[in-house]
């Protein structure tokens, strides 16, 4: 557990006693939402029924609940989200919409599979007014958004978000969406599974029990006209090889790529795509990001540096002249004494230039993609890292979770020297 207030088990115990689960359910997605919990768990275990959430990526177990009312609650939230609520057997998944008290609508999606003490309830929370906002809401600068957008513009093209797992790729692309859908475009989407429902667009999700597959079900797409499509993940040739021929005949394609960097990416694809020229002509762009941490605005604290801390030139001209400072976190009422408030996207957006489709029709390896993006002014990921320490959004401690950045050594050090000199 973190320093986060725990909410007293002996206190409440009476409390669960005359509070009805389906209330009780209420608070807890209202409270799991308001720390900007991704994940509800209730999971049966040895005595009792453990709530717990994920919150910025790591797990905090809230409370422990007695086993029989722990069920009860289970069975609630399985009943709302129209998975049997008796069928305690076999794996069930449901989904549903939860209207909070102060007004916000909660998507949520719930799986629960049988385990050896009972069963393990998990749920997906996406309080969808967030990603409504946008590609403003993912926490990008203005130069990124701008980026961003003219990519999104292009009229055809594919365009992929990488990352590892769990590094909000699919925030991206849904907030890539909403930008998108200003009723000037016929989107479609194919999901395995649909996260959240988008008005106005037109979402299919891959059933394989019923024998209907990604590339199916992207053919059957193909047929309806439409502007836009957003596919899952590539993680084969097959659907590499349909993402591109949709690409390049007429619609934009917005997919993801499991890769560690934005060139990375490009080379996974030409594994995949074995004809390089069709690809390089197709590709527009690739986002690669990772999500960090972003520090409390209202408690971060500042230690004192100097204008000597920016490593290379790239920091330098995205910092434009503002002068860097160092944060660390601090505590109070807004972020629960945590110090972070929410989670960040930290961008590494890669254009396709002339050169960089030259380089891909050579087979250039991904370090030489890296190099000329670079060079036509892409912020790699550690740049990017750099800059967001030297602006008071990060540490970097909580950069160093998600990334390998040794050109962050500077920085590490001037923390570590600030704590000492206390
Ligand atoms: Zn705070």
């Amino acid at each position: 557990m973190t320093n986060q207030d725990p909410i007293d088990f002996e206190e409440i115990e009476g409390e669960i006693e005359v509070t009805s689960p389906e209330t009780y359910a209420g608070h807890l997605v209202e409270w799991a939402t308001d720390r900007h919990a991704s994940d509800l768990f209730l999971s049966d275990d040895q005595r009792s029924v453990v709530i717990a959430v994920r919150v910025m990526g790591r797990i905090e177990i809230v409370r422990r609940l007695a086993r029989d009312y722990g069920n009860r609650l289970q069975g609630h939230f399985r009943a709302i989200a129209g998975a049997n609520a008796g069928d305690l057997v076999h794996p069930t998944e449901g989904r549903a919409v939860l209207a909070t008290e102060d007004g916000r609508e909660v998507d949520f999606r719930l799986s629960a599979i049988p385990t050896l003490f009972g069963q393990d309830v998990s749920i997906r929370l996406f309080d969808s007014s967030r990603s409504q906002q946008g590609i403003h809401g993912l926490g990008l600068d203005d130069a990124e958004v701008e980026m961003l957008k003219r990519l999104l513009d292009h009229p055809s093209g594919l365009i992929l978000v990488s990352g590892p797992v769990a590094s909000g790729k699919t925030c991206t692309l849904y907030s890539a969406l909403h930008y998108l859908n200003d009723g000037s475009r016929k989107i479609h989407t194919i999901e395995d599974p649909v996260e959240y429902a988008i008005r106005g667009v037109h979402q299919s999700q891959v059933n394989l029990r019923a024998r209907l597959d990604y590339n199916d079900l992207l053919t059957a797409v193909l047929r309806h006209s439409p502007d836009v499509i957003m596919i899952g993940e590539i993680r084969d040739a097959s659907i590499a090889a349909t993402a591109v021929r949709a690409g390049s005949s007429g619609q934009l394609v917005l997919a993801t790529v499991h890769s560690d960097s934005a060139a990375q990416a490009i080379s996974i694809m030409r594994q995949y795509e074995a004809n390089s020229s069709f690809l390089a002509r197709t590709l527009v762009g690739v986002v690669n990001q990772r999500l960090v941490k972003r520090l409390c605005p209202e408690c971060r604290e500042e230690i004192a540096c100097g204008d000597e801390l920016i490593g290379n030139e790239r920091v330098r001209q995205r910092l434009a002249g503002t002068p860097p400072k160092l944060y660390r976190a601090g505590s109070g009422d807004a972020c629960f004494n945590t110090g972070f408030d929410s989670l960040t996207c930290l961008p590494e957006l890669l254009y396709v230039t002339p050169e960089i489709e030259r380089a891909i029709v050579e087979g250039e390896s991904a370090m030489e993609l890296e190099r000329l993006a670079t060079e036509g002014g892409m912020l790699t990921l550690a740049d990017t890292a750099e800059a967001r320490i030297l602006q008071g959004v990060t540490t970097p401690a909580e950069i160093c979770r998600e990334l390998d950045a040794p050109q962050l050594a500077h920085l590490i050090a001037r923390y570590r020297d600030a704590e000492r000199s206390e």
